[in-house]
């Protein structure tokens, strides 16, 4: 598994060689919107979140889907110290996301289970 921060020199590459557009097609026939939230229909990883395959430097990598789209966002690479939190508890979501700190997700993660069924 790839570190999350090697995202966006993949994504950079992809760019840098015009493949932009085929880009936000993959992503777009790969999600649907679901009221507020866009969620992954693509494939998925064994954990249950979405996966985006890239052949970047002859290798093949794999990364979570919500670490790209976070990655987009945020157009800069997410430090590999921070973790991907997702807002309306759907780990299929590609849209809210915030960036948190390990102790913070963990507290999220706790909390949410109290308020949220
Ligand atoms: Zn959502």
């Amino acid at each position: 598994m790839a570190k999350q921060s090697a995202i966006y020199e993949v994504l950079h590459s992809i760019i840098d060689r015009g493949g932009k557009e085929k880009l936000i097609a993959r992503i777009e026939r790969n999600t649907q919107w679901e009221g507020d939230c866009l969620i992954w229909v693509g494939a998925k990883k064994r954990n249950g979140y979405g996966a985006l395959n890239f052949k970047h430097g002859g290798k093949h990598q794999q990364f979570s889907a919500h670490a790209v789209f976070a990655t987009l966002m945020r157009c800069a690479p997410i430090p590999d110290d921070l973790e991907i939190d997702h807002i309306c508890n759907n780990r299929l979501c590609v849209r809210h996301l915030q960036l948190v700190t390990r102790r913070e997700n963990l507290e999220l993660r706790e909390c949410r289970k109290k308020t949220i069924k």
